[in-house]
């Protein structure tokens, strides 16, 4: 069972396959240092022609081969990077697993209907040492074993992956042989199709087995090992209508035509005509019959396609597992060449996009004091930038965010709400001239001298007036925090957003702080509109003087009035106002007068101190926003979510904490495929 290829291969007649390709014409044309040295120098004999030859190709090509082996291993396949892969498909039974027999020199499981159930991985390496080391890698785990017990082994495994049953699983197991004078190949063999469910196969056993196929064949650095029993028309071969799916040309398909011993019959003019477009040409082979040796297989095989009439024409550069091995290495060597700057550059670009990612995510915080210390910092974070745009009016955080420049925007709002009370009916004192105050005093009237004015009349109508412009002053206040609340919320959100669980206290916290600041500013409002409500006074000399400067025209209108010469009359400080309507009132147009002008030098104090006192308000309650308030709500809200119990607080949601695992996963591997890329480089270079 110590078959060995290098006894068995015969001079070459010099011709490669009778059927260039696109590989073949790759693998002349390719310069790179790789190429060289996985291929050689193209003048040179095949190397597989003699033995020192064949192990010189062995010895260079292995060390690519063992890179794409553990990249394999390493499941870069998981992460969208496909390698060159030779896998090997076929109608059931139609000798695939004898095929690989006979390139292994090694007893695979064999039997009626379905033995393969999982793609099984072929690494085939020659070994200097005369004893053969054989080992299966699945589920995580290595079980060495023999060329005695392979068979069992395999099968045991793969009840393991895919279930005692006939089911099937896409879960990879990798066969490693290790034996002197093995070619140095891998190929995966993948379950063999089948239209036909048999007895404890589900129903859609086609199904499943075309998605394992189509997934390892789909991928254009796979090359396709079509096998096909030389006793059936080609045409109507499941595997090949598969693979001609997905390469129409047949530019990575070679075709291993078997049991040539069973169908000698018109396959030489099978194999020339191609009906089924065969671009890598064509390999008739006889696998080893019952319990033939390998040696004794080989030795049959070479006979029979030198001796048998019909078999004996087919060319030798076309006929026998020796010269499949052969092709199949050189063509393997060509494919990783080709492929191979392009899964360096994937591997770096797939890496870089990962660790990107990943520094985007949140951050995962692993204790309580790592968490406190970030808490920390965020608010002293949010409080420094809220210090600079809401108190001291620097935007360098935010140069192009007008709807950042706080203090601008706040004096804006400012201006606008002195202009509205400014504006309002009640500061316009030429409308209805007179006419409140008489209706006041009218109500006011009682049994005593008419000259004193009662002090109820003018507070009635300063009542009306504050009540009048309070709205002005609510929706002042309300508007302003609903301003402040964005710009808090956009500030805490700009600096927690890397901590998501910072990010969720902060803006409760921030929600809560902003309900209740607005509360208290208009608490402080309603105060202030009874206040104002209440008393009428103020200490400002200014008063007095406008009430004088207004009073001393009052002769004059009441003479105007009397005499009734026009209906309108210009009066200093109103401008031309109405008075048509006043004769009738002449009694009272003494003491309507000056109530209308107290109110009117009054009412500017009254507006002036509405302006300053918002603004004094305002200001206070930001400082404390930013120095008091919004630290304590936040420490408050963190102790009081969970009950205190931060531990909680450490715990992500699960898709980011699933999002990181994967990404985690992702780099670790991607790391590891780099090393291992950058060792074959260093050998290349060597
Ligand atoms: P698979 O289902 O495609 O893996 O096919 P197997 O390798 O299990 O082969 C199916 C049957 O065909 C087995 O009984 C093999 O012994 C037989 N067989 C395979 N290749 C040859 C061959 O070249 N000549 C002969 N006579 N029988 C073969
Ligand atoms: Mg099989």
């Amino acid at each position: 069972m110590s078959g060995s290829y290098r006894r068995f291969i015969k001079p070459s007649n010099g011709k490669r396959g009778h059927k260039s390709s696109v590989y073949e014409e790759d693998y002349l044309s390719a310069e790179e240092n790789l190429h060289a040295l996985v291929i050689g120098d193209e003048d040179q004999p095949t190397p597989i022609q003699s033995m020192p030859m064949m192990s010189s190709f062995n010895d260079r090509i292995r060390p690519i081969l063992d890179a794409v082996d553990q990249l394999r291993n390493l499941m870069v396949m998981k992460e969208g990077i496909q390698l060159p892969t030779i896998v090997v498909v076929g109608d059931q039974s139609s000798g695939k697993s004898s095929v690989l027999e006979s390139l292994a020199s090694i007893s695979l499981p064999r039997g009626q209907g379905i033995c393969t159930r999982v793609p099984l991985i072929m690494r085939l390496q020659h070994n200097t040492s005369l004893i053969p080391e054989i080992f299966l890698e699945f589920n995580g785990k290595t079980i060495q074993t023999d060329e005695a017990n392979v068979a069992d082994a395999i099968n045991t495994a793969t009840e393991e992956i895919a279930g005692g049953g006939k089911g099937i699983s896409d879960a990879p197991l990798t066969l490693v042989v290790k034996k002197n004078g093995l070619p140095d190949l891998t190929m995966v063999d993948l379950p063999g199709i089948t239209r036909v469910p048999v007895h404890g196969q589900p129903d859609n056993i086609y199904e499943q087995i075309a998605a394992i196929v189509m997934q390892y064949i789909q991928p254009e650095e796979s090359i396709i090992l079509n096998v096909l029993p030389a006793s059936v028309d080609f045409t109507t071969c499941e595997s090949i209508r598969m693979s001609r799916q997905v390469d129409k040309t047949g530019q990575r398909t070679l075709a291993v035509v078997t049991k040539a011993d069973k169908a000698p019959e018109g396959l030489l003019e099978k194999v020339t005509a191609d009906d089924v477009n065969i671009g890598l040409g064509y390999v008739c082979v006889r696998n080893r019959i019952g319990d033939e040796s390998y040696d004794n297989a080989r030795m049959e095989e070479a006979n029979l396609f030198a001796t048998h009439p019909l078999l004996s024409r087919i060319d030798k550069s076309i006929v026998g597992i020796p010269v499949l091995a052969k092709k199949l290495m050189h063509i393997q060597a060509t494919i990783m060449a080709k492929c191979w700057p392009e899964i360096v550059g994937k591997i770096n670009e797939k890496l870089n996009g990962n660790v990107a990612e990943l520094n985007r995510m949140p951050k995962a915080m692993s204790s309580v004091a790592e968490f406190l210390t970030a808490f920390m910092q965020v608010i002293g974070y949010v409080k420094e930038s809220l210090r600079k745009i809401l108190v001291r009016g620097e935007y360098d955080e935010y140069p192009d965010d007008r709807n950042m420049h706080c203090v601008a925007r706040v004096a804006e709002m400012f201006n606008l709400y002195s202009d509205d009370l400014l504006n309002c009916p009640e500061s316009d004192h030429t409308r209805n001239f007179l006419m409140d105050e008489i209706r006041v005093l009218e109500e006011a009237k009682a049994i005593e001298l008419p000259n004193f004015l009662p002090r109820l009349t003018f507070l009635s109508l300063l009542q009306r007036k504050v009540e009048g412009v309070s709205h002005l002053l609510f929706g002042f206040v309300e508007k302003v925090w609903a301003y402040f609340e964005n710009l808090v919320l956009s500030v805490s959100m700009h600096h927690t957003e890397n901590y998501p669980q910072v990010l969720f206290t902060t803006k409760r916290a921030c929600q809560n702080l902003m309900v209740k600041m607005r509360e208290q500013s208009i608490d402080w409002v309603s105060e202030i509109v009874q206040m104002e409500k209440l008393t009428d006074y103020t200490s400002n000399p200014e008063y007095l003087n406008e009430w004088n400067m207004l009073m001393s025209h009052r002769q004059a209108f009441i003479d105007h009035v009397q005499k009734n010469e026009s209906s309108k009359m210009k009066i200093e400080g109103f401008g031309e106002v109405e008075i048509g309507n006043l004769r009738e009132y002449q009694p009272l147009l003494s003491s309507a007068f000056d109530l209308k002008m107290r109110m009117t030098a009054y009412w500017k104090i009254v507006l002036r101190r509405l302006v300053d006192c918002m603004a004094l308000h305002l200001q206070l309650s930001v400082r404390n926003l930013v120095d008091k308030e919004l630290e304590k709500e936040t420490i408050t809200e963190l102790m009081g979510t969970n009950g205190g119990k931060l531990e909680m607080m450490l715990e992500e949601a699960p898709s980011v904490a699933a999002k990181r695992r994967r990404l985690n996963g992702s780099i670790e591997l991607l790391r590891e495929a780099r090393d291992v890329l950058s060792n074959i480089m260093d050998k290349v270079s060597a």
